[in-house]
This record gives C-alpha cells, structure tokens and sequence, in this order.
C-alpha cells in the first residue's frame, strides 16, 4: 500500500493551506483572516458565513465553480467542518459528489480524510456516494480504514456499506487498517464482520501479513485473538513466521506470534497439555499446598528440617507455576485458593473440631446455617451474569446511527471493544472483556464481574463468609483447651507442640476473617453511601461524581440503599428495581426516580445529556 498522505492543495492562493484551517498541526500562520474582506474559498474554510452569503449572492455560479485542480467550495467547507455553509452551499446548487484534488475525491472523502465524523454524516445524509473509488483506487470505507477513523469506519457500515468492500486492487478495509498502529479499527472491523483470512488476489497477503509487515503489534494481537489464520502462505510461499523472521525486528516478532498461538513454548512437547487440564491443574494446586504444608509441618522432625522441606516446596511450586501457567491462568489462582481454603478448613472442623464442639452444638448449628448462606452467595456471586450489556447487529446499527447523527459518537459514549452504547454507571471490565451495568469490580476471588446482577450476592458472601469463619475460630479454640489444654492464648509453644497443622488452618482462617470482614465493612458503607467501587476508585473520570459533599447523585438514603441492595422489600421501603443497562444520562435516571423519592434525591435535573456521561 502506498502512502496516501492528503495532498489537497488550492494553489489560487498561497496563503490557503492544503489543510483544514483548525485543528491541523501543519498549519504555521496563525493570523485568521478579515471575515469582511477575504476571499471566497478562505471564507468557507474559516467558516464566515455571512461572508460566504455576501460573496455567492453577488455570484451564484461560485457554488459549482471549479477551482484548481477541480476543487469545489463544497471541498472546503467538507475538510474544515463548516456544516452551515455546507447546507447553504447545496442548496445553492452544489454537486455533492463533485470530483476534485490530486486523489480526484469527493467532498465526502475530503471529510472522511480528515475523520470529520459529523460532515460525513450530513454528506452522506443529502445522498453522497461512499463507493466511488479515488485517484489511489479506494472508497470511503477504505480511507477511513486507513487512517485510523473507526468511528466513520462503523458509521459507514451501519449506513450499509459492505464491511469486506474490496478496493480497486483487492484490498479489504481490514487490511487497510492494518497501517493504523492501535487496535480500534482492525477491532471494529472484525466485530462487524470483515472476513479476516481473505487474501489479496495479487500478492496473496492476508490482513495478518499486513500487520506483521507494518509491525503492528496491536492489530496482531486483535487478529490472531480474532482467529486469524497463521498458516496461509502469500504468493512468495511465506506464512507470517517466514514473514516476520525477514523483518527488521524478527526477535520480538516472532516470539509475539508464538505467545499468541501456543500456550507456551517452554515446555517440552512431552509435557504439553491443553487449556483445560492446565485450569484444572491450577484449581487443584491450592488444594495441595495447603494439605502438604499441614503434613509438613505436623511431620515429627527438628524444625530447621521443616523449614528447609517447606521452602523446597514454595520453590517447586514457583518453577511449576512459571513453566505452565501463563499470567491469564495465574489470574485464577485466587479463585482457586478461595476455593481449596474453604474445603480444608470444614475438613479440619468436622476432623479436628466436631468431636469437642458436638453436632447438636450452637456452634456447630450456627455454623451449619451460616455456611448455607454463604456458599448460597458465593455459588451466585460465580453464576450469575453480572449485568453483561449485550447487543444484536440491527441494534448496534441503529445505536451507532443514532449516536453519529447525534453527534455523541465517540468514546465517552460508546465502548469500541464490545461495540455498544455505555449506559450511565457501567464500565469496560477487561478480564470479562464485555462492558458491566453498574460495574462495581472485578473480583479475582469470585473470577467474576460485581456489577448490578451480582453485587447482593457478593455483598452476601462477604457478609456472611466471617460470620463462618468466627464459628470456625471458635472450634479452634474449643479444640485447644479440650484437647491440648492450653487454657491461656499465650502458650504459643504449646499450642504449636499440641498440633501444627491445626494452626496453620487456623491461621488461614484468621487471615481470611480479617481482610474479608475490612473489604466487607468498606464495601458496605459505600453501597449505603450510593457508590460503587469504580465511581470511588475513578471520580476523576466521572462528571457526575462530586466527593466535596461525599454525596452521590444515586443515593436516597441509607435506608433505601439499603433495600435496593437487598432488593426486597422491608416495611414501607419497597426497592427501585433501576435496570442500569438501560440508563444512558442522568435525565434518564431522574425520570425514572419513583415519585416517593424524588425529593430525597441529591441529582439536579438540570445536567445536559452531553456532561452526564461516564467515560
Ligand atoms: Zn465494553
Ligand atoms: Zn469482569
């Protein structure tokens, strides 16, 4: 692909730079011209109106007039964003697919190069042509593709052009893209469609031997992630490996390729094994550890002896987790430890414990109920859909429409990795990679998004899991003055002496009592302040949250934050029942507010749509 840089000039002028007057970096004189003076075509680059008005009233034929190069007025109103003068000048006769510039394009292809996303909807709303091919043989979509406007990209597409339009040369948008070094064209592409093994008929390149040849390593990730093939061979006979072991830095190259196409090349072949025994054997490892330490420590030899055999096994397990896990199966080691520490530790109470404390016991009972709780909140803290914001192809098209011709597509309102709008309170969770209605966090403990569906459950869990840990403590210490007789906490000796791996699962069950109950406390009062996690952790990002007060514009009390968590009601609380996937402004949520809490509100109405978003 050659290098299409805009080379779009009017040489009736010197002083008219081939650029957009704003917003261009190339432009060095920054003197604005007399709006009561200037020429025509310098009028309609800065947009003087009235100066336009003046100037075609006194000679209509300027509209269609052709300037160097066959350039219109209608070209520089495109490139420079000037909608009203665009209007005016249509509906003064201007052709809207007037062909012009060195790359013979259209005003819409002016506009689309310089990624004006708001005049490339209102060309293509008054009938401009997106499948003209330029001088350099490329439509529309192509030249978005290639300079990285993913969002004129996506707006095209869901006017209907076809996402695997092919260029005068057999080139896709997605191969295009590939010169664009960040993942949101090539992403967006995908996501609508785009066929991501078609070869050029040429020279037989895929968009993945693009990539490699340009060295974007994001889009790389982005294809291979998407299933790109590896193994198809250009009309040289080279796949992507041949490729990237010509280019430049080949070392880097080819180790990214093979991160990303096998679990891990460390190991000897011998020893591979697939995805799901490597995420059974780390859900098992935390099972092990924790009854080797205990065997270890219980083991009738000098300490020293038991200090070394314990640090050869934390050595083991170092070498083991480095060789096969790579850092996305490490991420489900808590979830893991989580998992294999509440088993021993009720294996412990009904060995150890039950036979002093007594099945009949309160502590026993207590326990018994309590476990129920918790591992009822738990199960669906790890089941449950946290509030995922999906979407359907017709509804994405309509959303990314609706928000173009709003003027609010961009970042801020739509999530460009799962492609839908980002309603009010939800944010990109990027383990889950899908946007989370009233996104909380993401809990490594549960492996699963807190947001909307899960937070009461997680809530739940958190709550109830010290509560079991307490009871537990409480055997432990039935245990030791029963069966130990320590009768003072203070005979540490003794209590070593009497039963090691006793404390050792008891000291589990006192780490886990004590960070449990600190992130149970501080997640509580947050929900009854009217926050989430994120909105604390992320203000800053967030128009409508202001800390000066500590209120929250979500919030109708303690009370009935209360009862919405719960969701249940509790006298004459009845909870809201918001459905956050579907609350895109504040104006949304206010309209929603039940007429019996309008006035405990903090929010103000009075919030444009505009500023009201989150990020
Ligand atoms: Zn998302
Ligand atoms: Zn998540």
């Amino acid at each position: 692909m050659n290098s299409t840089e805009p080379n779009i000039s009017n040489s009736s002028s010197n002083k008219v730079p081939p650029y957009p007057v704003e917003g261009s970096t190339l432009i060095n004189n920054t003197t604005i011209p007399d709006r009561h003076t200037t020429d025509v075509v310098t009028a309609v680059q800065y947009g003087f109106y009235e100066r336009v008005i003046e100037l075609v009233e006194a000679d209509p034929q300027l509209t269609t007039k052709l300037l160097d190069d066959n350039i219109t007025l209608l070209h520089w109103a495109a490139i420079n964003n000037r909608i009203e003068i665009a209007k005016y000048l249509i509906s003064k006769g201007a052709k809207i697919d007037a062909i012009g510039g060195a790359l013979h394009s259209t005003p819409l292809y002016w506009a689309i190069r310089d990624g004006k996303l708001e005049m490339t909807v209102f060309l293509v709303s008054y009938g401009a042509q997106t499948s003209f091919f330029d001088g350099e043989g490329a439509a529309g979509i192509h030249i978005a593709s290639m300079l990285g406007h993913s969002y004129i990209v996506a707006y095209l597409i869901a006017k209907g052009d076809d996402v695997n339009f092919l260029d005068k040369f057999g080139l896709t948008p997605l191969m295009h893209a590939q010169r664009v070094m960040n993942r949101d064209p090539t992403q967006i592409l995908i996501r609508l469609g785009a066929d991501i093994n078609h070869q050029n008929p040429d020279n037989k390149y895929t968009a993945l031997h693009y990539a490699v040849s340009n060295n974007n390593y994001d889009a790389i990730r982005v294809l291979i992630d998407a299933g790109a093939k590896t193994n198809i061979r250009n009309s040289d006979n080279e796949d992507v490996f041949d490729f990237a072991a010509k280019a430049k830095n080949s070392r880097y190259l080819l180790r990214l390729l093979s991160e990303l196409t096998s679990s891990n090349k460390v190991v000897p072949r011998w020893l591979e094994v697939n995805r799901s025994t490597q995420l059974f054997g780390i859900k098992l490892l935390p099972y092990i550890i924790i009854i080797l330490v205990a065997f270890i420590v219980d083991l009738e030899v000098w300490f020293i002896y038991k200090g070394v055999v314990l640090f050869g096994l934390y050595v083991l397990i170092r070498g083991y987790m480095m060789i096969f896990f790579d850092d996305k199966l490490q991420g489900k080691a808590p979830i893991a430890i989580a998992q294999a520490s509440i088993f021993w530790l009720y294996a412990c109470y009904i060995y150890y414990f039950l036979p002093y404390t007594h099945v009949m016991s309160f502590n026993c009972i207590g326990l018994l109920i309590f476990t129920y709780f918790s591992w009822k909140s738990y199960y669906l803290a790890i089941k449950v859909d946290p509030g995922y914001i999906v979407t359907n192809t017709d509804q994405l098209h309509r959303t990314i429409i609706q928000l173009a011709e709003q003027n609010m597509f961009d970042s801020e309102h739509f999530c460009t990795w799962c492609l839908v709008r980002r309603p009010l309170r939800s944010k990109h969770c990027r383990e889950c990679r899908k946007c989370v209605a009233k996104f909380d966090h993401h809990c490594p403990w549960v492996d699963n998004c807190v947001g909307d569906k899960t937070l009461p459950y997680f809530t739940g869990f958190i709550f109830f899991t010290p509560i079991c840990l307490l009871f537990f403590l409480y055997g432990a210490l039935v245990y030791y003055r029963n069966h130990c007789n320590v009768t003072s906490i203070g005979l540490l000796s003794a209590i070593i002496n009497c039963k090691a791996s006793v404390l050792w699962f008891t000291g589990i069950a006192m780490l886990h009592t004590f960070w449990i109950s600190a992130l149970c406390a501080t997640l509580i009062t947050q929900i009854l302040g009217g926050f989430t996690t994120n909105e604390l952790f992320n203000f800053w990002r967030y128009k409508y949250i202001r800390l000066d007060d500590g209120l929250s514009p979500f919030s109708f009390g303690w009370k009935q934050n209360l009862v919405d968590l719960l969701n249940r009601r509790i006298l004459w609380y009845a909870p809201t029942n918001f459905d956050w996937a579907h609350i895109y402004t504040l104006d949304d949520f206010n309209e929603l507010i039940p007429t019996r809490l309008r006035r405990s509100t903090k929010s103000s109405s009075n919030n444009s749509p505009k500023n009201s978003f989150n990020v």
